[in-house]
């Protein structure tokens, strides 16, 4: 096997790396054998001299050693097909209910740095970090033959590749890949254009909670779907027989994608606004516009733990504003997107809405990104989407 060079991890770290915690940060490295290249493979140890796993290293990332497996294995092929194809096991519901779905997830499929969404024959593939650069070619190999894609497009973050000392370039890697793929989600259908879209390409993760929102539907319900992207939930909600629904978001590419997807679906009262989510509420409010079911799903408000309070403070007056706009009876299903906005922090939200308004609230239920999207116990990071399904008062 070819040779890796050693890194000796703190006694803290290494029982971390035990119970299956891929990351160690640059302040719990003992030794590094110099010199090593961002990216390159490295055996690691114990202070002890135990063998813990193999990783990948990169000295310009706070997080330096990804590990990649806890056995003395060569990282090939096989380690390759081994991976993707448990990830297609834990996913293996998924393809009766939809045409698109997350493959890889990083850390939550043992592959850090690497994201993978199938839209049908087509993947979207982000290489995030300098340890999966270099796995590059093996990668796309395994993914060609396992999966048997028509095209492969690269939608690698900029953020996340300019931290690691990378370039990034949106591109075709393999195949065609065409200006627009049509996939399916239950019985709705969307468009996605992955040269044009945010993130990999679709909100693959909130696709049971779409399903889940659009159950509260019944005849003569009117829908606000707020941060509503290329319509997603109203779409569902139309779907399940909605009188109105109307889409609101700030992007323009995302509503010029939503009047596509609300034709091809071939809905009827379905409209879509151009604004901030915050000002729409309040003219709503102005207009005396009532709805029967409010969905709100922001970008992260809060990047860090700094910023969870303000974020709090958003999600309190956004909730606070749906509730005004509710019927009697009504549902909001509001989520945050934020690793660092906990369930609690929605609740405490609602709870200070609720005496903002004067209203007393149900709780429904507590939702969860959708099963592509694996929550890994040991890695409390890998839990980002939390949401809460309210009843207002009747
Ligand atoms: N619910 C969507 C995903 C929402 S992503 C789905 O199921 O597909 C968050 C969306 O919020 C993005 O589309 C972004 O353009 C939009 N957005 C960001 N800031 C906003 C604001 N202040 N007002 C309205 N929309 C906003």
């Amino acid at each position: 096997m070819k040779i890796m060079k050693k890194v000796i991890v703190k006694i803290s770290a290494a029982g971390k790396i035990t119970s299956g915690f891929p990351w160690i940060y640059r302040n719990e490295i003992m030794t590094i054998e110099e010199p090593v290249e961002p990216g390159e493979l490295v055996r690691l140890y114990a202070r002890g001299g135990a063998f813990l796993g193999i990783g990948y290293v990169n000295p310009l990332s706070q997080i330096t050693v990804r590990v990649l497996c806890p056995e003395d294995r060569p990282i090939d092929t096989e380690f390759l097909r081994g991976k993707i194809s448990k990830a297609l096991e834990k996913r293996h519901e998924l393809p009766t209910i939809t045409t698109a779905y997350r493959l890889i997830h990083a850390e939550a499929d043992e592959l850090p740095g690497l994201v993978v969404d199938r839209y049908a024959g087509i993947l979207a593939v982000q290489i995030n970090t300098a340890g999966m650069e270099r796995l590059r070619p093996l990668i796309l190999s395994c993914l060609v033959e396992t999966v048997k894609p028509d095209g492969i497009y690269e939608k690698s973050e900029e953020k996340f590749r300019s931290r690691e000392g990378l370039p990034t370039e949106e591109k075709v890697l393999h195949g065609r890949v065409p200006e627009s793929i049509l996939i399916e989600e239950y019985s709705a259908r969307f468009i996605v254009r992955l040269r044009e879209s945010q993130k990999t390409g679709f909100y693959l993760d909130q696709r049971r909670n779409r399903q889940r929102a659009a159950s509260y539907v019944r005849a003569g319900f009117d829908v606000l779907d707020l941060f509503s992207n290329t319509g997603g939930f109203g779409i569902h909600a139309a779907l399940r027989g909605a009188r109105s629904v109307r889409l609101v978001d700030i992007s323009a590419a995302a509503l010029e994608q939503a009047e596509e997807n609300i034709r091809l679906n071939q809905l009827e009262g379905v409209e879509t606004a151009r604004a901030d989510a915050f000002d729409h509420i309040r003219e709503a409010y102005e207009k005396g516009r009532f709805f029967d079911l409010i969905i709100v799903d922001p970008p992260s408000f809060a990047q860090t733990r700094r910023t969870r309070e303000s974020a709090v403070r958003a999600f309190r007056q956004l909730i606070a504003g749906c509730l005004r706009l509710l019927r009697g009876g009504g549902v909001l299903a509001v989520f945050s997107c934020s690793q660092s906005v906990s369930m609690e922090d929605l609740k405490e939200a609602s709870l200070k809405a609720s005496g903002d308004t004067g209203l007393k609230l149900d709780i429904l239920d507590y939702l969860l990104q959708d099963i592509d999207h694996p929550v890994r116990l040991h890695i409390p990071s890998s839990l980002y989407l939390k949401g809460l399904l309210i009843r207002k008062e009747v």
